[in-house]
């Protein structure tokens, strides 16, 4: 199968579904990546331009990937969820990001292991506990598998890095980030890296 013809396929299934409303952000670049990543869901400035990480945490990941000698042209950028989790805000009624709920990563989940299988990334790069544990199928913690490539789901390959917006709010990641990312430059030349 395509991609297309698996994000049309999943553009059916969201209009029948009750995310109907909503505008879907499908994954993008290069198709036979050797890196696929996958972050949690597309925020307000994905949902407007249908393009995943362009708001402020994909300017941090751009400058992340950037730092390893990557280029987004060379990587797939993906989500686990491809809707815009929102919510009223209280106070202004207007839209507000949340984090995915369990059913809309159930939802997601299906569409986000066939999408992996037409990549078949060598790697797959993993963007916070959302990612992980939804590519992983295992109730695992980013901050026990950061920096380390993790096996589940009948993967061997998933390498787990912190969200680029936890770098943002947690100024303390940026060392660790940095090292992890040299791993994960390491696992790219050598197909090994140093633990
Ligand atoms: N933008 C995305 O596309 N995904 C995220 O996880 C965060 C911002």
């Amino acid at each position: 199968m395509k991609i297309e013809e698996l994000n049309q396929e999943l553009e059916r299934r969201m209009i029948e579904s009750k995310y109907a409303h909503k505008r879907p952000v499908f994954g993008q670049g290069k198709l036979n990546a050797t890196i696929a990543l996958v972050g949690e869901a597309p925020g307000g400035e994905e949902e407007r331009e249908g393009r995943p990480f362009v708001g402020k945490a994909g300017k941090n990941l751009t400058e992340f990937l950037t730092s390893i000698n990557l280029s987004r042209d060379e990587v797939y950028i993906t989500n686990a969820v491809k809707l815009r989790p929102s919510k009223p805000s209280p106070k202004t009624g207007r839209e507000l990001n949340r984090t995915p709920s369990a059913d809309e990563i159930k939802f997601f989940n299906q569409y986000l292991h066939l999408e992996l299988e037409i990549i078949a990334p060598k790697y797959i790069v993993t963007l916070g506990n959302v990612p992980l544990r939804a590519v992983s199928g295992l109730d695992l913690k980013i901050g026990y598998c950061h920096g380390r490539l993790v096996s589940g789901n009948g993967y061997e390959n998933i390498f787990a890095l912190y969200h680029p917006a936890a770098v943002i709010y947690n100024q303390a990641l940026k060392d660790v980030y940095a090292d992890d990312l040299e791993k994960l430059r390491e696992l790219i030349d050598n197909g090994t890296m140093e633990v």
